[in-house]
């Protein structure tokens, strides 16, 4: 068994503390027999051999306090800094995981949820409501000819037309909407507690605001449409069924003509 230096030190200075007890034990005794009948010469021997055990006992004491105090303490100091730069390490580790997690799942470029953070939350939804029996809706919206945006106005306008479309679906949705950027100029969003009716309702309301959404370019004032793909589970399908349901709605709206809803 190996033994820590602060756990050596403390052995050392207990050793050097008991010694000392032991010596005075001892001087008590003397002390005893010096109370006894003793001639002067006796005496005189018998206090020349306390006054060396005393002078032990000080030299002890002086080298556990001398320990303690150069040895034991700064250890002690050593150690406590140690633990509270361990202690804000640990700390700055966690704040940094919390950060990188949150980064996993989030666009960087609008501030949503990404494409991870909706396939997984998808699916927790849909396990959720097979159990409590509710509908769930989906929503895919696709910017129309969002290409020619870039190619016109730039790519740093296009990155303002998806902020602003980010936006006006964060507006519209309900907290425990998942709204999410599924990549380039894809979004989606898992709606639950919503029927066909409600969910085409609330796709027209979003539908019509991106339409009414304008972001300024110089004085150019720049519009933007949005083709939207609805399905509402059928309590069957898998996540990735119900997924390509509501995107194969999506292709029809842009077959029709993009800037509508399609169920
Ligand atoms: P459609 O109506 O058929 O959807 O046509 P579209 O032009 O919107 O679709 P297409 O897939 O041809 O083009 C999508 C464009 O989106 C191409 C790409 O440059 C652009 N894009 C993808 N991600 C970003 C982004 O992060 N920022 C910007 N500014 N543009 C992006
Ligand atoms: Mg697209
Ligand atoms: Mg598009």
């Amino acid at each position: 068994m190996r033994f820590h230096q602060s756990e050596t030190a403390f052995f050392v200075f207990i050793t050097v503390v008991l010694a000392a007890g032991v010596v005075t034990v001892h001087a008590y005794g003397a002390l005893q027999i010096f109370n006894g009948s003793l001639d002067h010469s006796e005496r005189m021997a018998h206090i020349d051999y306390l006054s060396k055990l005393l002078f032990t006992t000080g030299v002890l004491l002086a080298t556990a306090l001398f320990f303690g105090v150069f040895f034991i303490y700064p250890l002690l100091r050593t150690q406590v800094k140690e633990e509270d730069k361990l202690r804000a390490m640990a700390a700055s580790l966690s704040a940094r995981s919390e950060t990188l997690e949150h980064a996993a799942l989030t666009d960087g470029l609008t501030g949503m949820q990404n494409r991870r953070y909706f396939d997984d939350a998808l699916k927790e939804y849909l396990q959720e409501f097979r159990r409590i029996d509710k509908p769930v809706g989906l929503m895919i919206l696709d910017l129309d000819h969002f290409k020619q945006v870039n190619d016109t106005h730039g790519h740093d306008m296009g990155d303002e037309v998806l902020r602003a479309v980010a936006s006006c679906l964060k507006d519209m949705t309900r907290y425990h909407d998942v709204v999410a950027r599924l990549g380039g100029e894809e979004f989606a969003v898992v709606a639950p507690n919503m029927d066909g009716d409600m969910l085409i309702k609330l796709a027209e309301r979003i539908r019509r605001g991106i339409a009414a959404t304008t972001v300024l370019s110089g004085n150019v004032r720049l519009k933007i449409t949005a083709s939207v793909g609805l399905a509402v589970w059928d309590k069957r399908e898998s996540a990735e069924e119900f997924f390509r349901r509501a995107d194969k709605h999506l292709y029809h709206a842009k077959k029709q003509g993009r800037n509508r809803v399609c169920a």
